[in-house]
């Protein structure tokens, strides 16, 4: 049966008019989840299918380039005129309702004529039919977690948003595929309210970890996606791809 990654998106902080940022769609059999819910992915995410056939979104954390576009697919599923059969259990950090949903959203209808909304703890774990989803916290400025999934023997691991950390290697141990990303050209660009990764860590993570295949994504426009994956597969030393919009991976 298909286990496959769909990128929706891997750009930040903005989207460019090619770009949308990040956003994944992963389907295990029948079974089909939005991952980060960034600007512009619930644009792609239609190019791949109809909205109202999702079983679920998971979002890793709050910051916009990974969840604004839940007001959109809110706008286009509570007025878009989409036959929507039962609301789409989101699973999201902390927060996300009185982010998105709260008394000062504005919206006309009930968040949850559309969503069923659950948060994500440390020792999340949930499954979907086959599809076994379960999580970490990892490195950044707020609530944040990478995501781990299993389908019939193979697994896909999302590093969300993170510096390195060694919570992320263990939940991507033997992974088939290992989604990280490589936003910063180097780690003096870190700060205690910016957190991210150079590929150089991706790579160190994927290799930690005995990942099979290291897929770079989520790197600033002025490193550049081809830049960060050359410079990851020579540290890694295994297969290693780019995050492309709308390019889909088996896993
Ligand atoms: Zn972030």
């Amino acid at each position: 049966m298909t286990f496959s990654l769909t990128v929706l998106g891997a750009a930040t902080p903005y989207p460019a008019p090619d770009a949308a940022c990040s956003g994944y769609l992963l389907r295990a059999g029948a079974t089909k989840v939005w991952v980060d819910a960034g600007f512009g992915t619930f644009q792609n995410l239609q190019r791949h299918l109809e909205p109202t056939e999702l079983d679920a979104i998971w979002i890793s954390h709050l910051h916009l380039d990974h969840s604004h576009d839940l007001q959109t697919a809110f706008y286009g599923l509570a007025y878009g005129g989409f036959a929507l059969k039962a609301p789409i259990p989101v699973y999201g950090p902390p927060g996300w309702v009185a982010k998105y949903f709260g008394e000062h959203a504005g919206h006309f209808s009930d968040m949850t004529d559309v969503f069923e909304p659950h948060e994500i703890a440390e020792d999340w774990s949930h499954r979907i039919g086959d599809l076994r989803l379960s999580v970490c916290r990892v490195r950044h400025s707020q609530p944040a977690y990478g995501l781990r999934a299993e389908y019939e023997g193979r697994v896909l691991v999302y590093s969300g948003d993170t510096a390195p950390c060694e919570e992320l290697v263990r939940l991507a141990a033997g992974a088939d595929l290992f989604v990280c990303e490589a936003d910063f050209d180097s780690p003096e660009q870190r700060t205690h309210l910016i957190l991210h990764s150079t590929p150089e860590e991706a790579a160190g993570m994927a290799q930690a970890a005995g990942v099979k295949k290291l897929m770079v994504t989520h790197v600033a426009y002025s490193l550049g996606a081809d830049v960060a994956t050359a410079r990851a597969a020579a540290a890694f030393g295994g297969p290693t791809v780019t995050a492309r919009d709308n390019e889909t991976h088996e896993i």
